[in-house]
């Protein structure tokens, strides 16, 4: 290679730096001639389409999320929204809840649809106690929130969380059914954070 030193630098010459490029490219193309493997094709294509990898928490809680079994729980007049939802206009059946479920024992959410006397008070805790775990709670409307109208009555229950725990809470008098979907999917994403590890620790 010709090679000259001026004032202290080496100069190569184009012609001999081109050549050399020219070598290298010509050395890359040969190696080259086969396509590099996918990193993601390590596994054989029979294989890649029966294994699934997710973790346990998520398994679980897409399992819960995707059936909620509602329990009958319709004291008074927001029931019809809930009764509306479940019907074919707003079809609840596409999170697998279309059958409200007569016993508590094959339910895992209560959706508090009216007004709560104390009179009702131990029934309905009775009700949630027989629920199957894990178990939710959708307060729906105002009279489920606070008591509603009837908040300052001798008579009625100023919430529903002052007999069970709540977890997702829809306002309204009574709530629409697109708001009681919201609470619904409220209530996906409340399941779809929970692990067992922490339910295995209460
Ligand atoms: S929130 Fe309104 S619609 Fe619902 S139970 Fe109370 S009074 Fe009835």
């Amino acid at each position: 290679m010709e090679v000259t030193e001026k004032s202290g630098f080496y100069v190569y010459s184009d012609v001999e730096l081109d050549k050399n490029e020219g070598i290298q490219i010509e050395a890359l193309k040969t190696a080259s001639q086969n396509s590099i493997p996918d990193p993601d094709r390590w596994l054989d294509e029979e294989t890649q389409r029966n294994i699934l990898l997710t973790s346990l928490d998520a398994i679980l809680n897409w399992a819960r999320r995707s059936s909620l079994w509602p329990v009958v729980c319709f004291p008074a007049c927001c029931a019809f929204e809930l009764i509306a939802t479940a019907a074919s206009r707003f079809d609840i059946s596409r999170f697998g809840m279309e059958v409200i479920r007569a016993s508590p024992r094959q339910a895992d959410v209560m959706i508090t649809a009216g007004t709560l006397t104390w009179k009702m008070a131990p029934n309905v805790r009775r009700i949630y106690e027989q629920m199957a775990e894990p178990k939710w709670v959708i307060a729906m409307g105002a009279c489920a929130i606070s008591g509603g109208t009837f908040a300052q009555s001798y008579s009625v229950v100023p919430g529903y969380n002052r007999i069970i725990p709540v977890d997702v809470y829809i306002p309204g008098c009574p709530p629409r059914p697109e708001a009681l979907l919201h609470g619904i999917r409220m209530l996906h994403n409340k399941i779809a954070k929970q692990s067992i590890k922490q339910e295995a620790g209460k």
